[in-house]
């Protein structure tokens, strides 16, 4: 059996049909390939396979004795299609193609076709150059689609890749075989077969690559999702974290609109802060919740959140009325892509307190410091004014009307003297001389001296004293001023109200405390002061009605005491004041209370003895009026105004007492008591010295180690003569 595929030459316009008709097939498919696929290559084969198509049809009409110029355009048809394969495959391999070189190549086509048709011999000469270019542009789209193989496994490429080889081969043969007129129609039917096997091929490769591109394409989309879902549950996390921080942050947030403070967000603490339990109602502002007072004159108190700088104490009242202060810090945040502001409310009740401490503990160092140097400059003319009167009050050729006058002067001038021994007391340099004091008694006696004020102010003051009350260890004095401040501040609070005063004063003892507290029914300490009355210089009153020293001196007087004064809203409707005593372990010498009414000067009787005294003061004024003091009592009086001239003194004569300064310029008592010992032992124990009242921790050893006695500036020229006087009975003794 034999197979004979050879198609006889009457076939071949059949068979140049069916050539025809899969190359138009091819073509459409390249058009269709490249509106879908978008790809140049398509695009340049389309063409090609288009030239290619006109090259049959020219092929089909002019077979019998071809004009020259259907022969040349024939060959330029063919040409130009073998051009743009070639042009397309270079492309599809993803390699440059030059433009000049197409030109070139097109235009040496046109001379090629017009000068084999016209001026070779034998026409077929000029088909071979031109069908070798068509087959080798075939071979190079087959060679891009092994590359494209290569890389992606596609049959449709493997398909391509041997359609387009055979393609390219069949061309080259093609001149040789178009020689045979009986291959004539066998080659345009292969032709036919090939062009429809790589039209299938490009279908087959544009299938598998759309299925490849969506699988991707849903590959990409299920991984965009799981990215998208992880981003999400990241975000949710996020928004978690940040809440939880916001929620439980240890101090309060509060988010607001930028434009007037529309609280937006509050977390938990802030809730608490600001009393806010439900929703909050839309609209409500931040500012609401922020307590305006009218300042005091020693503070400013900026409460506003417009200006308030990063720290600055504010006063939130929250809805049930509690009053907090706070610090606040304000940053500009954006919340949805709106601008807002978020405020940190840091609670300061506690840090604040402690700051006030500090700032209380060196206000209070300053102060002492002024005051004691003050104090200290007052004290010796204050010493001169006052022995100097009581020296010519001991006259007795005074006129009465002068003697009254001058008594008067005396007593402000032990006024003023307490004074000062006050202002030494608030800056820590008197101890305080505890005795045994009865409270009650010392209540009872500054209501006394008060009672004229409380009629001024319409007010009563009652007093609840709890009876056998057990005697405090005190100052007597001390705890006197501090009473008189405390009716002092209620009576000049209720004479601001402008109604019948009331002023209640209760002592109590409990186990170990004794109390006093002392309240009335005046306007109170508004919250925002109650923090500061304590300070020295706050006041409210009016400039020359205050110096907002009294509770800061209390306040010093109580801790000196080992108690503390507390304030606390009265029953009554005002202020009340308590003032906690630690109860006496043991109670020391009873002494009695004393007032400001101090006692003049009058020579007692209490002289009995009469020596030699020599007075030591580098305040010369201060020295002579003592020496004329004690000349009166009968005193044989020597005055130096050194040390040195008194130690002159001392190894010339004898004497039976000195009375000398304790802070002199050239050698300080301590070392003139030294050089005293040396000449005279028994007369250094005798020495009694004037202080300036500062008896810092050494010098107070130095009394302590030696047990001469001391008289605080100003002192009472009669305390001076008993002190000589017991002297004298000890030298006797
Ligand atoms: P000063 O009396 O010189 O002002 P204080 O230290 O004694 O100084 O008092 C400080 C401030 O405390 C007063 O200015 C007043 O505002 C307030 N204060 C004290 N006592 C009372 C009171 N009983 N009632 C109302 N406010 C008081």
């Amino acid at each position: 059996m034999s197979f004979d595929l050879q198609i006889g030459p009457e076939h071949l316009k059949p068979a140049l049909l069916a050539a025809l008709a899969s190359v138009s097939m091819l073509t459409a498919l390249f058009a269709y390939l490249n509106c879908y696929t978008r790809r140049r290559y398509f695009q340049i084969w389309m063409v090609a396979w288009l030239f290619y198509a006109f090259w049959l049809t020219l092929t089909y009409h002019v077979q019998d004795q071809p004009a020259p110029f259907a022969l040349m355009v024939r060959n330029w048809a063919v040409g130009i299609s073998a051009i743009f394969l070639s042009w397309g495959s270079l492309i599809f391999m993803g390699q440059k193609v030059s433009q000049r070189m197409l030109r070139l190549l097109i235009l040496f086509l046109v001379a090629w076709s017009y000068v084999g048709t016209y001026h070779l011999d034998n026409p077929w000469h000029a088909q071979v150059p031109i069908f070798t270019i068509l087959g080798v542009s075939n071979l190079l789209a087959a060679r891009g689609f092994f590359i494209y193989r290569m890389r992606k496994e596609f049959a449709g490429a493997t398909l391509l890749c041997a359609g387009f080889t055979l393609w390219g081969l069949f061309l080259i043969a093609y001149p040789f075989a178009e020689r045979t007129p009986d291959l004539a129609a066998t080659i345009f039917v292969v032709a036919a077969m090939l062009q429809l096997f790589i039209a299938v091929s490009m279908i087959i490769l544009v299938l598998e690559e759309a299925r490849r591109l969506r699988r991707t394409a849903l590959d990409k989309a299920a991984t965009e999702r799981a990215a998208r879902r992880g981003m999400e549950d990241r975000v949710r996390s996020t928004e978690a974290r940040y809440r939880q921080l916001f929620e439980q942050a240890s101090d309060a947030i509060v988010v607001t609109s930028r434009q007037g403070f529309e609280i937006l967000e509050l977390n938990r603490h802030a809730r608490q802060l600001l009393g806010v339990t439900g929703e909050l109602s839309p609209g409500t502002l931040l500012d609401s919740f922020l307590r305006r007072t009218a300042a005091p004159r020693a503070k400013s108190d900026t409460q506003s959140l417009d200006c308030a700088l990063p720290g600055a104490p504010m006063n939130i009242v929250s809805r049930d009325g509690r009053t907090s202060a706070v610090a606040v810090e304000r940053s500009a945040i954006e919340i949805g892509g709106e601008p807002a502001y978020q405020f940190v409310l840091k609670e300061l009740t506690e840090r604040f307190q402690l700051e006030q401490q500090i700032r209380q503990a060196e206000k209070l160092s300053a102060l002492g410091q002024m005051i004691s140097g003050v104090a200290h400059e007052l004290n010796n003319p204050l010493a001169i004014i006052k022995g100097r009167l009581d020296l010519v009050l001991d006259r007795d050729d005074l006129p009465p009307g002068l003697r009254n006058d001058l008594e008067k002067v005396a007593r402000e001038g032990n006024r003023a003297a307490k004074l000062v021994g006050n202002f030494l007391s608030f800056a820590r340099e008197t101890p305080p001389e505890h005795t045994s004091v009865q409270l009650n008694a010392l209540v009872e006696s500054v209501v006394e001296l008060r009672h004229f004020d409380s009629l001024v102010a319409q007010s009563t003051i009652k007093l609840d004293l709890a009876p056998a009350l057990p005697p405090i260890k005190a100052d007597a004095d001390q705890v006197q001023q501090v009473l008189a401040n405390l009716i002092s501040n209620s009576l000049h609070a209720i004479l601001a109200v402008g109604r019948p005063g009331q002023i209640v004063i209760r002592t109590r003892s409990t186990g170990t405390l004794t109390t006093l507290r002392i309240e009335d029914n005046g306007p109170g300490v508004p919250v925002d002061f109650q923090s500061k009355i304590f300070e020295p210089f706050f006041t409210t009153k009016e400039t020359g009605a205050g110096t907002g020293l009294g509770l800061s001196i209390a306040h010093g007087i109580m801790c000196e005491h080992g108690g503390r004064i507390l304030y606390s809203a009265s029953e009554l409707g005002g202020a009340a004041f308590t003032l906690e005593f630690p109860r006496a372990a043991a109670v020391v010498v009873s002494r009695p209370t004393t007032s400001t009414e101090t006692t003049v000067f009058r020579k007692e009787s209490f002289v009995t003895e009469h020596g030699r005294v020599l007075v030591l003061d580098d305040e010369e004024a201060l020295a002579e009026m003592v020496g004329e003091a004690l000349g009166q009592y009968g005193h044989d009086v020597v005055i130096a105004f050194t040390p040195l001239q008194a130690l002159e003194h001392l190894r010339l004569e004898r004497f039976d007492v000195i009375v000398s300064d304790f802070r002199m310029p050239t050698l300080n008592g301590r070392d003139f008591h030294a050089e005293v010992r040396l000449i005279d032992s028994a007369l250094a124990s005798r020495i009694i010295f004037l202080t300036g009242d500062t008896v810092s921790e050494d010098t107070r050893e130095f009394f302590d180690s030696v047990g001469n006695p001391r008289l605080a500036k100003p002192f009472q020229l009669d305390a001076v003569a008993r002190a000589v006087n017991e002297m004298l009975l000890r030298a006797a003794a």
